[in-house]
């Protein structure tokens, strides 16, 4: 199918975007890499009278440290958020999630705001900003301001973001000493969305019990979702008298809105979630042990 028509606006700094955001209050969308957007136009399962192209934006681009934050500019590509040897530095889960976003013609196109703006709840940056506390930098011609990412996401691909709104940049806070990151997914096949998955960030004391714990889980919701009662289970512990697969089934109490589609059962991505969480805990703790060792 082809889609409805729509006029295409190319705007060439952010100052024009928000302008046009306001001119036409509403009736327009922001068109970044194409890979989610194009194939609902196409299909016809979404319609804009206007899109507002923002791939060529310089201001959207590149990724900083800045102070204790990695801030990450919403035009930057999947593939260049995975290659970037800062990033991956400063937040491991970054380089640990980007390959298992779709295939690398994806990931060339692919804006990491693009993917965090869709928040489908089985999205690996979405994910990752929950996990990591993240906030997202949202302009419009009244300014900007910081949305918390527990605020961010509101439900299935909808976020706090308002109609005249762009997401200019996406700011994820450090972790600092012993810290370590797991992430697991399970798809059928390589490349498509995940049927559930799950990325953990521990850090640990000097005595080995868990300092600091973020559990995060995708395609167990409408939205991207933390695992607190893990959280909570995990946090003061000694590491080592933690059962990687008790945290997983705690970090499945609550869930209530599990999907279900011909991929499987909400009870069935439950299991896998569970074997996800697992599975990323034990990783996050070796690497977190992992680190004492290289920094001795
Ligand atoms: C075959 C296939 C497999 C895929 N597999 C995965 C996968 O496994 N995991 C995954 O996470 N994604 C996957 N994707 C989606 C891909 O990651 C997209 O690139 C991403 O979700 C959207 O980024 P984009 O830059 O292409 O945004 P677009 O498609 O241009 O836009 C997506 C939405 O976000 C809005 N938007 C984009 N940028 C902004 C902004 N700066 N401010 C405000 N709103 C904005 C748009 O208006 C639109 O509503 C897949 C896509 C395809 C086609």
């Amino acid at each position: 199918m082809k889609p409805a028509p729509f006029a295409y606006h190319r705007p060439f700094d952010l100052d024009d975007v928000v302008d046009l955001l306001a001119e036409y209050d509403g009736e327009a969308k922001i068109l970044a890499g194409g890979q989610s957007l194009t194939p609902m136009l196409a299909l016809r399962l979404a319609y804009f009278d206007n899109l507002i192209d923002i791939s060529r934006l310089p201001e959207l681009q590149g990724i900083e440290r800045r102070g204790d934050v990695l801030r990450i500019g919403a035009g930057t590509t999947h593939a260049a958020v995975g290659a970037d040897a800062g990033a991956r530095a400063a937040v491991p889960l970054l380089s640990q999630v980007t390959p298992f976003i779709g295939h690398f013609q994806i990931r060339n196109r692919g804006t990491f705001g693009g993917a965090v703006a869709h928040a489908d709840p089985a999205g690996e940056y979405p994910l990752v900003a929950l996990t990591l506390d993240a906030s997202m930098e949202a302009a419009s011609k009244s300014g900007t301001r910081m949305i918390p990412a527990t605020d961010f996401f509101a439900g299935l691909w909808e976020t706090a973001l308002a109609p005249d709104e762009v997401l200019t940049a996406v700011e994820i806070p450090l972790w600092r000493g012993r810290c370590g990151y797991g992430f697991h997914e399970f798809a059928r096949r390589y490349g498509d969305f995940a049927i559930a998955g799950a990325a953990v960030a521990v850090q640990l004391a000097d005595d080995g019990r868990v300092q600091r714990a973020s559990i995060g889980l995708m395609g167990l919701g409408s939205t991207p979702l933390r695992a607190t009662a893990a959280e909570q289970l995990v946090t003061g512990a000694p590491a080592a008298d933690l059962d990687a697969d008790e945290i997983g089934r705690s970090a499945m109490t609550g869930l209530d809105d599990v999907p279900a589609d011909l991929q499987g059962s909400p009870a069935y991505r439950t299991r896998v979630g569970a074997a996800m969480v697992a599975r990323a805990w034990a990783d996050a703790t070796i690497a977190a042990d992992l680190k004492e060792t290289v920094d001795a």
